[in-house]
């Protein structure tokens, strides 16, 4: 009743001052529109995913499995950044739209690669502290005559796709603290849709609806439930606020859209990812082991009005960061001799599921890579948790596999219509999970929950080796209607790149051991491959101009996997980030100039002189605080400075200047006073001073 009172009274004031909904923006006539979109991708590619299934699928046939030994380069441009690239290039009327880490946006010539304007979002470096996953962007979306660009500070800008210039400006993001944005919007008949990331700090999840002229807030929908006492904003919260214990909502809750958001034109619905509940210790702010809807699932909403259609939960009470950001591609397939169209999807916990478009059933699952959290999926797709896996019941720690990274995450798979079989780029990777029974959360950085210093890697070289054997990559195709691998190929380490299939019988993919690689579709045969000089993340699209087939691809290596990976995250992979837009056809005539050599790095770290207290201590704030940056054990992964090689590491002066007064937060290393002491920034330099003499000790054997 006291809901009801409420609207009633909102609806009279709206009454009283004559007011209504703000009109809309008439739908885009010219430049890009809805009609085009909603044709799927030939000569152009116009949406991230390709087309409105996300199959990532060019019907462009040119180069085929026959010829494509005479793919060359036909043009690249070097990019002035030198952080993870995760971007797919757009392609509209001979311009190749690209962003580029730290949200900047260049547009090509198509087949000459001359730049026609750039733009830079100016975000400020200190945006850092609140990205989990480096300061990547994924792409624009168009529309009529712009291009939209999400900042990772929480912009959204439109930009003349002609000159660059700033259309409109809207930020969309609730707080400057938490939330972050690195995926591409996307658009729904005049709208821009877009979320954010932040459910590892103190986010609460939402994907929202932006009118495509004005930059207007048309609608905003929540993934979890808010404060019970302001009231829930629609039934789906008030049935998820069943789902929380304790006060989640005091942290957020999580549940964020950092990435898939799918638009399908014949339905209306906007299907979308969410991510990991917050904290993942569901102990440590008494949320308990309960469902904590709608995150790590995929949700429905009507397009035009926001609302709630369906839902499936893949990582029901989830401790692991299971996201289900991962792409959500549609397809129309045959199951049991019936047409249907589906959801294709595979998440970071490592099962594939297929579900109803239309209405969310469960149609089938089964488990794409290997997992030890769950043994399997029930009739109604709901995992069979393994009880090892609720560590903080078991009060041990769980080393997961997959670990956080996921079996499968951001980086896109495929579809092809041809073969009928996804292309997934697939991880295997290990984490220790282990609640931290003290733990309280703090103003600053990863609020998670976990023991991270006790399940750090030790310095001994035999379990550095045992542990990078168990760590390795795989691309995958998977036959959904069948549920079962059809073909693998190997990969040495995990985080190699986004996929592409085309109708020349290739399937397109960079690693992370620096090589751009084709292969036959259906059989996984290498074909060919090209030396990127970096390792590969993004994933390729394909285009057409003036008669000739092109294919582009982002090479630049970055991300989580880098960033936290630690020793780890060299395996299989460079330490270099070169960062550029490649862009290959049959007889290309462009070279890479070589390669420059790499800088001697000088590992001569200070005599250790503190005590075990201090790097006791110091190795728990490295854990909770720099690890996340900095890389596991204190290990850098090559984009952020390897902090056992630091010069400043004799110095505590300079140190303190560095971690208490934020010296280099216009680096993005910004001042952890408000978590970490004087004392402990002395601790952690003791701790890290420890573990350069560790590891010099290792060099060499
Ligand atoms: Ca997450």
């Amino acid at each position: 009743m006291k809901r009801l009172a409420i609207l009633a009274a909102a609806a009279l004031a709206l009454a009283a001052c004559g007011e209504k909904a703000p009109e809309r923006s008439p739908l885009a006539t010219e430049g890009v529109t809805d009609a085009m979109i909603a044709a799927g991708n030939g000569e152009e590619w116009l949406t991230y995913g390709g087309d409105t299934d996300e199959k990532r699928f060019s019907p462009l046939d040119q180069v085929t499995t026959e010829n494509v030994g005479e793919l060359q380069l036909a043009w690249y441009a070097d990019l002035d950044t030198a952080r993870g690239q995760e971007a797919t290039p757009l392609m509209h009327d001979g311009t190749l739209f690209v962003t580029t880490a730290w949200s900047m946006v260049k547009a090509y010539d198509a087949a000459t690669g001359k730049l026609k304007w750039e733009y830079d979002p100016e975000v400020p470096r200190e945006t850092l502290v609140r990205a989990c996953c480096d300061a990547v962007n994924r792409g624009v979306a168009l529309y009529g005559n712009n291009a939209y660009v999400a900042t990772l500070d929480g912009r959204l800008v439109a930009l003349d796709q002609d000159t660059g210039s700033v259309v409109w400006e809207k930020m969309t993001v609730p707080d400057q603290d938490n939330y972050t944005i690195t995926g591409a919007p996307r658009i729904a008949r005049g709208l821009v849709l877009i979320g954010s990331g932040g459910a590892e700090y103190k986010a609460r999840g939402y994907i929202a609806a932006f009118d495509a002229g004005t930059g207007d807030e048309v609608w905003r929908w929540h993934t979890v439930p808010g404060d019970p006492a302001a009231g829930f904003e629609n039934d789906a919260m008030e049935k998820a606020a069943k789902t929380w214990g304790g006060e989640w909502w005091k942290m957020g809750g999580g549940g964020t859209v950092w990435d898939s958001i799918t638009y399908d034109p014949k339905t209306g619905l906007v299907y979308f990812g969410t991510g990991n509940a917050e904290p993942w210790n569901p102990a440590a702010n008494d949320r308990g082991a309960e469902d904590s809807l709608y995150t790590g699932s995929i949700v429905a909403l009507d397009a035009e009005t926001g609302e709630y259609r369906w839902h499936f939960q893949e990582t029901p009470e989830d401790r692991w960061d299971y996201d289900s950001n991962a792409q959500i591609t549609l397809a129309d397939v045959e199951l049991d001799g019936k047409a249907r169209r589906v959801v294709l999807h595979a998440p970071k916990n490592g099962f594939f599921y297929v579900l109803d478009a239309a209405t969310g059933e469960f149609l089938s699952g089964d488990a794409y890579a290997q997992m030890n959290w769950a043994d399997g999926l029930d009739d109604k797709g709901r995992p069979n948790i393994q009880q090892a896996a609720r560590y903080e019941q078991t009060g041990q720690p769980f080393i997961g596999m997959p670990g956080a990274i996921g079996a499968h995450s951001w980086q896109p798979m495929s579809f092809s219509p041809k073969t009928g079989l996804v292309y997934i780029p697939t991880n295997n990777v290990l984490q220790g999970y282990l609640a931290d029974k003290e733990w309280e959360e703090s103003d600053i950085g990863f609020q998670v929950g976990l023991d991270t210093a006790s399940t750090s890697m030790p310095a001994d070289a035999a379990v550095r080796q045992q542990m990078a054997d168990l760590h390795t990559g795989a691309l995958v195709a998977w036959d959904p209607v069948a549920q079962k691998e059809a073909w693998r190929v190997s990969q040495p380490g995990p985080w190699n790149g986004g996929t592409l299939a085309t109708a020349g019988g290739l399937v397109f993919q960079g690693n992370a051991g620096g090589e751009f690689v084709a292969f036959d579709a259906k059989s996984g045969r290498q074909l060919w491959s090209f030396p990127a000089q970096t390792g590969v993340i993004a994933a390729p699209m394909s285009f057409s101009v003036g008669g000739e087939q092109y294919i582009a691809v982002l090479a630049g290596w970055g991300g989580v996997w880098d960033l936290v990976g630690g020793v780890l995250a060299d395996k299989g992979g460079p330490v270099r980030n070169i960062s550029r837009l490649l862009v290959f056809k049959i007889g290309g005539s462009a070279k890479l100039p070589a390669l420059p050599a790499l800088n001697d790095m000088v590992f001569d770290p200070p005599k250790f002189t503190g005590t075990e207290e201090q790097v006791k201590q110091g190795a728990g704030l490295y854990a909770r605080y720099c690890s996340v940056c900095h890389g596991d054990a204190a290990v850098g992964g090559g984009l952020v400075p390897d902090l056992r090689r630091s010069g400043v590491l004799p110095s505590d002066e300079a140190l303190r200047a560095i971690v208490i007064d934020g010296q280099l937060k216009h680096n993005g290393m910004v001042s952890f006073a408000s978590a970490i002491k004087p004392e402990g920034a002395e601790a952690i330099r003791h701790y890290l001073i420890k573990r350069a003499n560790e590891d010099k000790a290792l060099e060499g054997k």
